[in-house]
């Protein structure tokens, strides 16, 4: 029912009644979400048990770190909770750029090369590889060669062309981001990976799969390690720290990738033996527990705000019923002030800094200004509820993340009530 505390977050009774009838259409949707969601959370609960998760994990520790039962719980944990040989949660990875650099430039050798097969990477990663302006230190710096292959329209992979590719370069690495990043295109499903994975694995067997995982977790009951990947990396800011680790990423895979990226991440010869934590483990625990909820109350809150662009008139990406493998809607307002404006109506339902006005602004690692409506607990975690976009032409926003369903929703009545009027 329409309520006092609803028209105090200038939702509008109108706004209220049309947002009951659009989640009305999307049952379907959500009874499949839910399905994923107890998969994983059964998967996750093996993984507590069958490690033998008990509360002195949770204890931190200084100094070297060595035998620290927490750290070295936790990546077993992980390990299973995402199907791999091997896992390293860190609150020292400081976030998925640095997580996915670490297995790049833990597994790239002087002059190796790396062929993207997903087109371009992540903003924040152009940089660190060398591809548009090498930073110091950047991967280019090391002789590693780049190249890359757009995907078919559909986010699917030009099979025909990776072929070709790697039966002529033999490239140490091949690199897919799951996620749509600043592009106007679908995620990458499991099933498209298992297919050029294959193709990948018959045509040139040494070269190591590397996946940027950045907001696919627990999106659907498998990882990409399952369609053949061997190295997966993320942000613990975004699904699978469940929206209470407070910093942190991982990489996972086969051990024997894992044990070198580890070497990258502290020294060689020593890796994953030295590491403290005097900040308490237990978030790190607690957040991997609750991930497969939030990522289910994320994947509804989407499918909510995808039947409301539709509703308006407005392209977005997914579609409101489509399957998801990210957390991501892509929403194209085609107008500069309309995008300024659906950030910060975002932001106005925050339950941290509700009360300002973000503004475009030029963030670190990223070329055009970026306007992020961000007033979430852990500063900039997108597993809450976020909206970010780079101010260019189209005028594409990336909404996403949400603790809880009802708040997800609380936005959409806050987006119609904005537009209706
Ligand atoms: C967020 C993101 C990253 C980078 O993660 P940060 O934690 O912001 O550094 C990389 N790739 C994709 C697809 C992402 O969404």
């Amino acid at each position: 029912m329409y309520n006092e505390e609803l028209k105090k977050l200038n939702i509008s009774a109108k706004a209220y009644e049309l947002t009951l009838k659009l989640e009305s259409e999307l049952r379907e949707i959500f009874c499949g979400i839910e399905e994923t969601e107890c998969i994983n959370q059964a998967k996750v609960l093996n993984a507590f048990q069958q490690n033998r998760v008990a509360a002195y994990c949770f204890m931190p520790t200084t100094g070297y770190g060595y035998d620290d039962l927490g750290r070295d719980t936790l990546d077993k944990v992980f390990a299973d909770a995402l199907g791999a040989e091997a896992a390293v949660v860190s609150p020292h990875i400081v976030s998925g750029t640095h997580a996915i650099f670490l297995a790049l430039s833990g597994l790239l050798g002087i002059n190796e090369s790396m062929l993207s097969v997903s087109g371009h990477p992540y903003d924040t990663l152009t940089e660190a590889i060398g591809i548009e302006n090498p930073a110091a230190g950047s991967l280019k710096e090391y002789g590693i060669e780049y190249s890359e292959i757009e995907l078919n329209d559909d986010a699917s992979f030009n099979i025909p062309e990776i072929k070709k590719r790697l039966a002529e370069t033999k490239p140490r690495i091949v690199y897919v981001q799951r996620s749509r990043g600043y592009a106007w295109r679908e995620a990458i499903t499991l099933d498209n990976m298992k297919s050029a994975f294959d193709a990948v694995k018959r045509v040139s067997p040494d070269s190591i799969i590397v996946v940027d995982n950045c907001y696919g977790e627990f999106t659907d009951t498998a990882e990409p390690l399952a369609a053949g990947a061997d190295i997966i990396a993320g942000s613990l800011i975004k699904n699978i720290g469940g929206g209470l680790a407070p910093t942190g990423g991982y990489y996972a895979g086969k051990r024997e990738y894992v044990d070198r990226i580890s070497n990258r991440l502290t020294v060689p010869g020593i890796g994953r033996e030295t590491g403290s934590y005097f900040g308490s483990y237990l978030p790190f625990y607690q957040g991997l527990f609750l991930a497969p909820h939030t990522v289910a109350q994320s994947l509804k809150s989407a499918a909510l705000f995808a039947k409301a662009f539709e509703f308006s008139g407005l392209p977005s990406m997914p579609e409101s019923i489509a399957k998801r493998s990210d957390i991501v809607q892509a929403v194209c307002f085609g107008d500069k002030e309309r995008l300024i404006k659906f950030c910060q109506g975002i932001q106005a339902v925050s339950p941290v800094d509700g009360f300002v006005i973000p503004e475009p602004w030029a963030m670190p690692g990223y070329n055009d200004e970026v306007i992020m409506a961000a007033g979430t607990f852990v500063q900039g975690a997108s597993a809450e509820l976020t909206a970010d976009a780079p101010v260019c032409k189209p005028y594409i926003a990336y909404v996403q993340g949400a603790l809880t369903y009802s708040h997800g929703k609380i936005a959409v009545m806050r987006f119609l009530s904005d537009t209706l009027k």
